[in-house]
């Protein structure tokens, strides 16, 4: 969000969050983006004692009441000492503590979201399987009825926080005869229930978040543990990706906004042919793009964020989070190869931090959903709503009509 919007409160906010990131040690960062620390534990633990984790859920739940708008401010900043800082803790504090503020049960509130917004219990949360992702509705971990309890079976590929975390949001086939939107539910299963960390990855960025493959073998969790209904993942689900993306792609302009800063100074002074390399257009006006393109991300997710936290109709909620994610992600992908194309051969080598920002950001195009699936949701929100508008009339003038041969029948042929 640009400045000039934020109120006092958010600008607090801002200036809470920039202070953390100050004060990480710079060998504790180094540490996670080299994967020597698996999980960032102590970061976490941070964030909770300075009230950062779980900024929209309620005051009585350790939260702070606020709104999308205060999240996203909160998660550019996190994103600053490196993409996993955010991720972690937006999967535990804005993702998973989500899903409880939305369809938890009081008594899952206090057992789970408290803790998490305190950062005494870390979250992650599990969709993804070996067999696919994208198809998400075809996952094949079982959650079998036993009693009062069910028993977990099955494996979930990818985890940030497979390695590391204490709760795991996952989903698994309850009713796994009945059609996607009634095959599905939504447990809390805590660690200690018997979940195990069979892998980590050796990721080409966002390093440190311990990302895993978990596996739960005949793990029991008591039916209480249900988020929302027996078989109401799918709302859940639809529900999850607006945290989701909104918070992934607000990290990510707190990612890229260092590698404009280091290429704007890195050519200020540097010099070829007896000037520095910023008096060349064909450099500055790279640096430019790059400005153009942080700053659409930040007026574009400013106004997602708020059409969320305004009610709007979830359809156009998930559209404009969609396409958020997508323009987000490929325009910071872009910025941060404009940054290092300025920077010359030394961009590509550790001396500078652009190599790292660039590894991290290519991981943005493919999580949370790939972009090709944000832009089949947004294809599919955009034509229904266009019917929807033509089906019942609209205040729009139609434009199609205004050329000289817009009634020559014999030529408007479809078919
Ligand atoms: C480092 C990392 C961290 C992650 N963190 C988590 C996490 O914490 N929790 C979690 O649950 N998941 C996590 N993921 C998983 C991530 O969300 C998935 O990788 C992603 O959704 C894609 O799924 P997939 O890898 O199975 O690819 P696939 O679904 O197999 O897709 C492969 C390719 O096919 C394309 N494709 C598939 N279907 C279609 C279609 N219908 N139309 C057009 N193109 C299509 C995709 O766009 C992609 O290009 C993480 C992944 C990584 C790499």
């Amino acid at each position: 969000m640009f400045e000039f919007m934020m109120t006092e409160e958010q600008k607090k906010i801002r200036d809470e969050a920039r202070d953390l990131v100050m004060n990480i040690p710079r060998e504790y960062i180094l540490d996670v983006h080299s994967d020597k620390i698996k999980y960032p534990r102590e970061f976490l633990e941070e964030c909770g004692k300075r009230n950062l984790l779980g900024l929209r859920a309620p005051k009585e739940y350790g939260g702070r009441g606020l709104k999308w708008e205060d999240q996203i401010i909160l998660a550019e900043e996190l994103g600053v000492p490196g993409m996993i800082f955010s991720c972690t803790a937006g999967v535990t504090g804005a993702v998973v503590a989500d899903a409880l503020i939305h369809a938890g049960t009081n008594e899952q509130k206090q057992k789970y979201l408290l803790p998490i917004c305190k950062g005494e219990k870390f979250a992650a949360e599990c969709l993804t399987e070996p067999r696919g992702g994208s198809d998400f509705f075809g996952s094949t971990t079982l959650a079998k009825k036993d009693g009062g309890d069910f028993i977990l079976n099955g494996q979930k590929r990818f985890i940030v926080g497979g390695e590391g975390a204490d709760l795991f949001l996952v989903y698994a086939k309850t009713n796994p005869q009945g059609n996607s939107r009634e095959s599905m539910s939504v447990f809390m299963v805590e660690r200690e229930m018997g979940v195990k960390t069979e892998y980590v990855y050796g990721l080409m960025g966002g390093r440190g978040g311990g990302t895993a493959r978990v596996t739960f073998d005949n793990v029991r969790v008591p039916k209480e543990n249900i988020i929302g209904e027996l078989n109401g993942a799918y709302d859940i689900f639809n529900h999850m990706m607006i945290p989701e993306r909104l918070d992934s792609s607000a990290m990510i302009i707190g990612t890229v906004r260092p590698a404009i800063e280091i290429a704007t100074d890195y050519t200020s002074k540097r010099k070829a042919f007896g000037r520095t390399i910023n008096k060349f257009q064909a450099v500055s006006f790279k640096v430019a793009e790059a400005v153009i393109k942080i700053d659409s991300c930040r007026g574009f997710l400013s106004s997602v964020a708020k059409a969320v936290d305004s009610g709007a109709e979830p359809a156009y909620c998930r559209r404009l989070v969609s396409e958020g994610k997508k323009f987000t992600t490929e325009q910071c992908w872009d910025i941060s190869n404009l940054c290092m194309q300025v920077m010359g051969g030394i961009g590509y080598t550790d001396i500078y931090p652009i190599e790292r920002i660039l590894r991290d950001l290519r991981l943005s195009m493919i999580w949370v959903g790939t972009n090709e699936i944000m832009s089949l949701i947004i294809q599919h929100e955009w034509y229904q709503n266009r019917a929807h508008e033509l089906a019942t009339g609209t205040n729009k003038r139609i434009v199609e009509l205004d050329c000289i041969s817009a009634f020559e029948k014999d030529e408007k042929i479809y078919e």
